[in-house]
């Protein structure tokens, strides 16, 4: 009877992976039909659509490399009447797992519909592929005196379409905004596979829903966006670095207001505590900076030199009294030095201590400028309570406060701390009436935040998202959804 019984069983267990087999078969034959080599079910393949920057991971089932709006319409119509999640990648580069296929399915590599469709200065605009590299939209800008300005640190890498999906932001959003102050308009491929526009060529206009910053920041979850027509600004023509090292961290925070009560909008503010710095200095040990303390860049730019200067010296008698030393500087080499320096921080992180790794939760916290001593407080507070080191780094002239946190990935308590401090800071900032993501997303990775950080607002948007994916296809599993 038993015997029977385990039959039973293991032919039932069979049949069920045939049909699923047969079905995975029947998919790939559809789609090898339309894409030939331009899709991949190999092993090796599927396993680097595994991750992005961040610690999530997950397989796709196919891995196909549209090239048209209309390839990209007849998967999602396919994959929307077989129920098959589809998740949007642009260069992998995101750090909450967004583009991580984490119910399987297909991944649409974004990365061949990368042209730049066209620049046109005389209405201050560019219309552009999604997959189209960010730094490489600015090299064909450049020549025209104009530039996109959102400036991620992944900027030599991301995608444009990515950068929207998640509302990206970089060093200069301080004083140029975010990705969502630049998008007229976007196409955008629905889950039925149908296709709309989300806004007009026109710099403003007032149509109703805004439909265009309802998918900014939307990772990939109600639609494809597939081309962007993108407001560009002209290139300052003069820059001045203004850089301080402060005796605390919390001091670091609190120049921030100072600055902008002194009435100067800086064009970057970025702050590298002791830990930072001294990662920096391990790794180039010439590299021009104060090592007595923690630091802020302050940038200021513009069409003027004289008010460039200005802008310089307000910035540093803003900060004179709270600060141990101020160097200002327009020498293009020297700026150059700081600002590379600065942009390897991330990749340089492993100087540190070799056997722990940076794991990227917590890592992305925003408060009010004024709230930013009380964060880095904080910060220090909950990481020094749960024994984990800590290193803060970010864009604190928009609030923006990265946390690295270093753990031995081998050791599994290291991870329960990693967890619980990850937890306290995220809850820190929203107590302080910040948020939990300033600029790197959701993901698969603060699903769990949601309802804390928007209220009743979460509920609405799991609305949005039925009404636009009523089958629950595009990219499942994020923003807690
Ligand atoms: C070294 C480093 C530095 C970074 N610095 C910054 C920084 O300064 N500021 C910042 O904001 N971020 C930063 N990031 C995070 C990340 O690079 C940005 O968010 C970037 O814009 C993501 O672009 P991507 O093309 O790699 O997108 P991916 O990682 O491929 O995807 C990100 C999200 O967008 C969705 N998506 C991608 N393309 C589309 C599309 N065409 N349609 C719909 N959805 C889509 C994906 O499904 C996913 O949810 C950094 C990352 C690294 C590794």
């Amino acid at each position: 009877m038993q015997t029977d019984y385990k039959l039973h069983f293991a032919y039932g267990f069979y049949s069920y992976i045939y049909k699923i087999y047969g079905l995975f078969m029947d998919h790939l034959k559809h789609f090898k039909n339309i894409f030939q080599d331009r899709v991949t079910v190999s092993p090796a393949e599927l396993c680097c659509y595994s991750a992005d920057g961040s610690q999530v991971k997950g397989k796709p089932d196919f891995v196909i490399f549209p090239k048209t709006t209309d390839e990209v319409s007849q998967i999602l119509a396919y994959a929307n009447s077989h129920l098959i999640p589809v998740t949007a990648r642009g260069a992998g580069t995101g750090l909450a797992g967004g583009a991580v296929p984490v119910k399987g399915g297909i991944v649409l590599d974004m990365s061949q519909m990368n042209r730049l469709i066209s620049i046109d200065i005389n209405n201050i605009q560019v219309t552009v592929e999604a997959g189209i590299v960010a730094d490489k939209l600015n090299e064909a800008l450049k020549p025209y005196g104009f530039f996109f300005p959102p400036d991620p640190g992944s900027a030599a890498t991301c995608t444009v379409g990515g950068q929207i999906a998640n509302n990206a932001s970089g060093m200069r959003c301080v004083k140029y905004g975010t990705t969502k102050n630049y998008v007229l308009d976007l196409e955008v491929v629905l889950a039925d596979g149908s296709v709309i526009h989300t806004g007009t060529n026109c710099l403003k206009s007032s149509i109703g829903y805004d439909l265009s910053r309802l998918y900014v920041g939307s990772e990939g979850t109600l639609g494809i966006i597939t081309k962007a027509v993108l407001k560009i600004a002209p290139l300052p023509k003069f820059r001045k670095l203004v850089m301080i090292s402060f005796p605390s961290p919390e001091n670091a925070g609190l120049s921030v207001s100072r600055v902008f009560a002194a009435g100067v909008t800086p064009s970057a503010c970025e702050i590298l505590d002791k830990t930072s710095v001294s990662i920096l200095t391990k790794l180039d040990p010439d590299v021009i900076f104060p090592r007595d303390g923690d630091v802020v860049l302050f940038e200021a730019d513009g069409s003027s030199k004289n008010a460039v200067d200005e802008a310089a010296e307000l910035i540093a008698s803003a900060c004179e009294e709270i600060s141990n030393s101020i160097l200002i500087t327009d020498d293009p080499v020297k700026m150059k030095e700081i600002w590379d320096a600065r942009r390897l921080l991330g990749a340089a992180v492993s100087k540190l201590d070799p056997t722990k790794t940076r794991i990227y939760v917590g890592e992305d916290l925003g408060v009010p400028i004024q709230k930013l001593p009380a964060m880095i407080a904080k910060v220090y507070e909950i990481t020094s309570e749960v024994g984990i080191t800590p290193m803060i780094y970010g864009h604190v002239g928009d609030g923006t406060i990265h946390v690295g946190l270093f753990i031995d990935v081998l050791d599994e308590n290291e991870w329960k701390k990693l967890d619980i401090a990850a937890d306290k800071l995220h809850l820190a900032a929203i107590d302080l009436g910040g948020t939990i993501s300033s600029e790197h997303g959701i993901g698969a990775a603060r699903g769990a935040y949601m309802e804390k950080q928007c209220g009743s607002a979460f509920f609405v948007m799991k609305a949005v998202k039925n009404a636009l994916d009523p089958n629950g296809i595009l990219n499942p599993g994020k923003l807690g959804l």
